[in-house]
C-alpha cells in the first residue's frame, strides 16, 4: 500500500510517499511560502532532487504540484495517481474529541473545525491540507492522525491545572500534550527492545529538538507530559521559554507598555536558549559558542539540562521507577554533549553513560553502560512512517 504523508502548515506542506509493506520511502518533499510566491523542494528516491519556484497562491495549488511531480515521466516515482491507496494528515490539535487516529469524515472534519479554537494558528492549515486532498483525490480514503491523541490516557490529576474548575469544563482549559506521534512511535521501540511490550512497564521518552517535550509511558500509556495547554509549556526550547511564574506575564507587559500578546510572541519566538543566550536556537551553534568561553551559551544549556533532568525525575516519581529512557529528535539523536549534562544529573537512577555509545549521532544505539541500573537509548523517531503506520492500521 502506497501511503501518502501529509503534514500542512500555515504557509508549508511536508509530504512523504512510503511504501507500507517495505516501509521505504519513495519520495518526500517540501512546499515551501504558499500564498506568498510558492517553491517546491521534490526529493524522489533514486533520482535526482528537484527544486521548482512556482506559483502557490493556496495550498490545493500546492498538492497539485506535488501530485504532478510524484507522477511526472521524469522526477515521478508512480505512474498515475491511482497508485496513492491512502492519505494520513498530521493534525495538531484533537482536544478531547480524539484519543486515537481516526478514518477522515465530514463529521470528522467538523469536530477537528470545532478544536481550532484551542490551536488556531495550526489546525485551520491542517483542515486546508485535508480539502486540497480531498479536491484532488476524492475517491481515496484518508485517516487523521493527531499530536494529542496519545496523551489522551492521562489522569485528572495530571492534565488539570489548578484553577477553577468551571474553566475546564467551559474552556476545556487543561493539559493536553504534543509530540504524541513521536512520543508512541518512540515508546513502542523502546518496551520492543527492552522485551516489555505486553508486560507492566515504565519508560520516559525525551523528545528533545527545536520544540522539546519529556513523557512519561506507563503500561504503554501516556501518563505525564511536559508540554501543556499549548506547545509554550515544560522544557526550555529554542525559542520557547517552556514553563514559567504565570505573573511573569503581567510583570513584564507592565514593564514593556506591551499587550500580553506582545509579551506571548516574546515566549514563543524569542525567549529559550535563544533569548537566554543572545547566540543562536540551534544547539550546534551553542555547543561552539560554549566552547569558545561564551557564558550565556553555557549557561543556556546548563538551564535545558537541568530542566529536562527535573522533568525526568519528576516522572521517575508518577510511576515510582523506571525501567529505561529513550532520548529523540534532533538533539536527543545528535548532541552528545546534552546527553551527557542530562544523565550526568542522574545518578541517583544508577545510570552509568558509555561514552563510546553515546559518541554516535543518528542511530539506535543503548548509550548506558550493561551494568548501568536504569538502561538509557537513542531512539530515532520518524512521525511520517508512524502517520503512515496509523493509516494502514485503520485502513
Ligand atoms: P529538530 O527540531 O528535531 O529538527 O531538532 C533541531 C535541533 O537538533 C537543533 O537545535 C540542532 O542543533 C540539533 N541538532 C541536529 N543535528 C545535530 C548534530 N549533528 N549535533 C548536535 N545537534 C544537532
Amino acid at each position: 500500500m502506497n501511503v501518502f504523508v501529509v503534514n500542512c502548515g500555515s504557509s508549508s506542506l511536508k509530504y512523504q510517499l512510503i511504501d507500507s509493506e517495505t516501509e521505504k520511502v519513495i519520495a518526500k518533499g517540501l512546499c515551501e511560502r504558499i500564498g506568498i510566491d510558492g517553491r517546491l523542494t521534490h526529493k524522489p528516491t533514486g533520482k535526482a532532487d528537484v527544486v521548482k519556484e512556482v506559483p502557490m497562491p493556496d495550498h490545493q495549488r500546492a498538492v497539485s504540484y506535488v501530485l504532478e511531480a510524484l507522477t511526472d515521466a521524469d522526477t515521478g516515482v508512480i505512474k498515475d495517481l491511482s497508485a496513492i491507496d491512502a492519505v494520513g494528515h498530521r493534525i495538531v490539535h484533537g482536544g478531547e474529541k480524539f484519543a486515537s487516529s481516526v478514518i477522515i469524515t465530514n463529521e470528522v472534519i467538523a469536530a477537528i473545525e470545532e478544536c481550532s479554537d484551542l490551536a488556531p494558528l495550526h489546525n485551520p492549515a491542517n483542515l486546508i491540507g485535508i480539502s486540497a486532498c480531498r479536491a484532488l483525490m476524492p475517491e481515496v480514503p484518508m485517516v487523521a492522525v493527531f499530536d494529542t491523541a496519545f496523551h489522551q490516557t492521562m489522569p485528572k490529576e495530571a492534565y488539570l491545572y489548578g484553577i477553577p474548575y468551571e474553566y475546564y469544563e467551559k474552556y476545556k482549559i487543561r493539559k493536553y500534550g504534543f509530540h504524541g506521534t513521536s512520543h508512541s512511535f518512540v515508546s513502542k521501540r523502546l518496551l520492543s527492545i527492552i522485551g516489555k511490550e505486553n508486560q507492566e512497564s515504565k519508560v520516559i521518552v525525551c523528545h528533545l529538538g527545536n520544540g522539546s517535550s519529556i513523557t512519561a509511558v506507563k503500561d504503554g500509556k501516556s501518563i505525564d507530559t511536559s508540554m501543556g495547554f499549548t506547545p509554550l509549556d515544560g522544557l526550555i526550547m529554542g525559542t520557547r521559554s517552556g514553563s514559567l511564574d504565570p505573573a511573569v506575564v503581567q510583570y513584564l507587559a507592565g514593564k514593556l507598555t506591551c499587550s500580553v500578546d506582545d509579551v506571548m510572541d516574546i515566549l514563543n519566538k524569542k525567549s529559550g536558549v535563544q533569548g537566554i543566550s543572545g547566540v543562536s536556537s540551534d544547539f550546534r551553534d551553542l555547543d561552539e559558542a560554549s566552547a569558545g568561553g561564551n557564558k550565556r551559551a553555557a549557561t543556556a544549556l546548563e538551564m535545558f539540562a537541568y530542566r529536562a533532568a527535573s522533568y525526568i525525575g519528576s516522572y521517575v516519581m508518577a510511576m515510582n521507577g523506571v525501567d529505561a529512557i529513550a532520548f529523540t529528535a534532533g538533539i536527543g539523536e545528535n548532541n552528545i554533549n546534552m546527553r551527557r549534562a542530562i544523565c550526568n544529573h542522574l545518578g541517583y537512577l544508577g545510570i552509568t553513560l558509555d561514552e563510546e555509545a553515546n559518541s554516535v549521532r543518528g542511530e539506535e544505539i543503548r548509550i548506558s553502560t550493561a551494568d548501568s541500573a536504569t538502561a538509557v537509548y537513542v531512539i530515532p523517531t520518524n512521525e511520517e512512517l508512524a502517520i503512515a503506520r496509523e493509516t494502514v492500521a485503520l485502513l
